[in-house]
């Protein structure tokens, strides 16, 4: 993979580049993402938080993970690109919305998640692994 790996919003304002390799990637289709995200799943890559440099303003939103953790939503104050998250335990990863990359050809979803909340119509690669809820359940 040719790092740095660069991505950002729809209007440009937000831009970020990745240094590292990402760690893994998934798709989550709970109810949150659909709804901070507008479409079926989040098609997300984690990235080490020392590895993403993000330039421009952005706004965060918080949302209440299943896990009792706080994720913060990353998105572009102008267009409203849902561009990254941080999680307020789990410091050292964050998610980067895959679809922002400049060429997102290059994310590789290893799993689905939280596909107890997907949509009838949300179609899915059977081949990859389901997970009712994260990772571990
Ligand atoms: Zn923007
Ligand atoms: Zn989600």
């Amino acid at each position: 993979m040719k790092l740095p790996i660069t991505g950002g919003c729809c209007c440009s304002a937000v831009r970020y580049e990745i240094s590292a390799e990402p760690l893994s990637g998934f798709n989550c289709h709970c109810r949150t993402c659909q709804k901070s995200v507008g479409a079926p799943y989040l098609a997300a890559m984690f990235v080490l938080a020392s590895a993403l440099h993000i330039t421009g303003n952005y706004k965060e939103y918080a949302t209440p993970a299943a896990s009792g953790h706080i994720m913060y939503r990353g998105f572009c104050p102008e267009c409203g690109s849902s561009l990254f998250g941080r999680n307020n335990t789990f410091t050292e990863v964050r998610p980067v919305a895959a679809a922002t990359l400049d060429d997102p050809s290059i994310f590789k979803p290893s799993k689905d998640i939280w596909v107890s909340e997907a949509q009838p119509w949300d179609y899915m690669d059977p081949l990859l692994p389901k997970f009712s809820g994260n990772f571990t359940n």
